[in-house]
This record gives C-alpha cells, structure tokens and sequence, in this order.
C-alpha cells in the first residue's frame, strides 16, 4: 500500500483527478486549513494561543518552469511579511526543487538566498526540507552554501537514509539547525533501513548526537520532527538524564496530526512547532501523508461515500 500510494504521488494524471474532486478535499482539509496563505495564518494564530510555534510551507515540487520558480519566491516573501507583520512564531520552510533545483542548481540557490535575505531582515529562520534521495547530496552542498553566506538556515535530514550519521557529522561543523525526520518518500531498498525499528533507532541516536552539550555549545539546534510518542518519551527522558533545559530543542508536528500531543509538550513547558502547508498544488504532498498511514486512505473512502 504505502508503494502504491508513493508511486500515485508522481502521477500527474491522478493529481488532476484527484484535485476536482470534492471528496478528496474534504479529506485533504484534515491535514491543511486550507489553500491560501490567509488560511495558514489563521492556523497560526490559533497556535499561538496554545503557545505552540508554525512552520509555513506553500505546496509545490519539481518545477521546471523559472517564472513559477520566481512566483513562489514571491509567495514566500508574502508568508515572510505577513508573518512579522503579525508577530507571530513562525518561519517558513522551502523544497528546492520549488525553487528551480530541476533546471539549475545556482537557479535553486539564488532563490533560497533571496528568501534567506528576507527572512533574515524579518529575524525569522529559514527551513530547507529534504527530497528525495536523487537530491540528498545537492540538497546539502547548497545547504553549505548558505551557511557560509552566514544565513539562519536549517535543514532536515531523514533518519532512514543509512548515510545520514555521516550527513550529520559533516553538517555539525557549521553551526546550523538540523530537523530530524524519519523519511517520506520511495527509496531503493539499498540506501534506506528498511526495518521501523531500526529507523528508530537511529532517529533516537541522531537526535542523542544534536543533544550532547559539545554540539548545542557550537550553536547548533535540533528540532525533533515526528508523531511517535514512544520516541518523544524516550528523547524527552534522555534530555532530563542528562538535565538539558526544555527549551534548547524543540518538537515538531505536521498539522492535523497528533494534536493532543502537540499541546502536551507545549503545556509541559517544551518548544513546540507544527508545519502548515497552503497552496493548491497538494496532491504529492497528500499522498505522502497516506503513504505514512494507509489507514488515512479509510479516511477518503469516507468522505467519498459521504459519511
Ligand atoms: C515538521 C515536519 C517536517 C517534515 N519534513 C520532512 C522533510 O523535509 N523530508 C521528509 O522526507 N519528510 C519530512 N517529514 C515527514 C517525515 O519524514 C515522516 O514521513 C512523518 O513525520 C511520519 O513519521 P513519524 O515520525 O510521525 O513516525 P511514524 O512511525 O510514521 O508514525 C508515528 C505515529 O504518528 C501518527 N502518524 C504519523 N503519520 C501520520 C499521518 N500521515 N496521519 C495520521 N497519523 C500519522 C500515527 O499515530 C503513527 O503511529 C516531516 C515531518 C514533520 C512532522
């Protein structure tokens, strides 16, 4: 199932299908409030009063058009404004190849600078996310390169790679923030751990590696990007062995999911995030979502038969 859903993610013929149908949003509207930029906002304010912090992301991979590549830049300055124009927590998070990566890497590159410029003037961090792993080493030679133009920049890095420990180590140096993630996209069975429980392990021992006080002393910063609550514990138990302060990491969550959870950890005094994602171009994106929890595709059978 969850092959068949990663697979369907890169079908342009069922992503228009799938976007004119009324069912599939109602089911999408689970995880986004919606499409426009107004609408993560809202969101956002309704965290604040949760005193849980956001993540803007505005949907959309691969493009291979540069005025769309322009365009989004233009969107994420918009997020950038709105958000300091309302003083809310928040930051945005950018895919480079939404940025022009599939036609120039330097394209990718100026652009993400432009946003970094920008956010940096509104004392916001920037966020790279991860793609798949046909941009693994790309992702993180611009990544590179944007710290040492000194931007404010993070990247997240995916526990189920089995080079990701050595990704790590050679990112540590720099200074940035790391977003550990488990991983979501279709990988060839060699480069990925295939068992969970191994995953797992190394997401626990790559955030161990970002709390150990060597590494938050040189500046880096780790945000715990995932739903587990058996990892959360157990990562929340290791930092209070070792008596790292609440607020020197923070917690992740994707909208719509696990939000009990998310106001637990802000209750009980952590940093705590949750990624908004708005735009129209979702169904990638969406079938990702599945594809971590076939059982969401329930969800969608439900709303299709109106129940
Ligand atoms: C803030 C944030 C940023 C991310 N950025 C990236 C990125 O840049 N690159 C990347 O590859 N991946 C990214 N991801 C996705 C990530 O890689 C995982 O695919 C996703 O978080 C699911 O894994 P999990 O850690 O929650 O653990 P899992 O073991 O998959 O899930 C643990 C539990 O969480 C709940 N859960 C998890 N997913 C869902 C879902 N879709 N619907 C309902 N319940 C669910 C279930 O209860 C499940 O039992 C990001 C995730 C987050 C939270």
């Amino acid at each position: 199932m969850r092959s068949l859903l990663l697979a369907a993610s890169n079908n342009a013929w069922m992503a228009r299908q799938a976007t004119r149908r009324r069912f599939v949003r109602r089911a999408v509207s689970r995880f986004m409030p919606g499409e426009s930029l107004e609408d993560a906002l809202a969101a956002a304010r309704r965290l604040r009063d949760m005193r849980i912090g956001a993540i803007l992301t505005y949907l959309g991979e691969n493009i291979t058009d540069e005025s769309e590549a322009q365009a989004v830049v233009r969107r994420y300055f918009e997020a950038i404004d709105r958000i300091q124009a309302e003083r809310l927590d928040a930051e945005v998070s950018v895919k480079f190849t939404q940025l022009g990566l599939d036609l120039r890497a330097d394209l990718a590159l100026e652009h993400t600078r432009c946003i970094a410029r920008r956010a940096a003037a509104c004392g916001q961090r920037l966020w790279i996310d991860m793609e798949s792993t046909a941009y693994t080493d790309v992702t993180l030679d611009l990544f590179r390169r944007l710290r040492a133009d000194g931007a404010d920049v993070g990247v997240a890095l995916q526990a189920y790679l089995k080079r990701t420990r050595d990704d790590l180590e050679s990112l540590l140096p720099l200074g940035g923030s790391v977003r550990i993630v488990k991983g979501a996209y279709r990988e060839p069975g060699d480069r990925i751990l295939t068992r969970k429980r191994d995953v797992d392990e190394n997401f626990y021992a790559l955030c161990g590696r970002m709390l150990e006080e060597a590494v938050r002393r040189s500046g880096a910063r780790l945000t715990i990007a995932t739903h587990d609550r058996r990892l959360i514990r157990r990562i929340e138990a290791d930092a209070a062995s070792r008596s790292i302060p609440r607020d020197a990491f923070e917690f992740a969550m994707l909208y719509g999911i696990q939000s009990a959870e998310q106001a637990r950890l802000a209750a009980d005094g952590y940093r705590v995030r949750v990624l908004i994602s708005y735009g129209s171009h979702w169904f990638a994106w969406y079938m990702r979502r599945l594809a971590e929890r076939p059982a969401n595709v329930w969800f969608v059978v439900r709303n299709a038969l109106g129940g």
